[in-house]
């Protein structure tokens, strides 16, 4: 008998604002994503280890994590 383990990363977008970017310094849109690492066995997704929110600009690809608080902030 075995066991097949695996760890999936799906990522999701969550909304587009408009702000400036810490990178470049551009008033851009930046992309909120949501990133999930699942641990699956025999390919079915079991577990969520890990929620990372990410902020990606558009235009320079910069990317800077979230905290949830951060996230439910720009929200409004
Ligand atoms: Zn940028």
């Amino acid at each position: 008998m075995f066991f097949l383990f695996g760890l999936t990363t799906r990522e999701n977008l969550q909304f587009t604002r408009s702000a400036t970017c810490h990178y470049c310094g551009l008033h851009a849109p930046q992309q909120v994503i949501l990133r999930k690492t699942k641990l699956s066995v025999f390919f079915i997704p079991l577990l969520t280890l890990k929620r990372t929110r990410l902020q990606v600009c558009t235009n320079c690809g910069g990317t800077s994590r979230l905290s949830g608080s951060e996230q439910r902030a720009l929200a409004h």
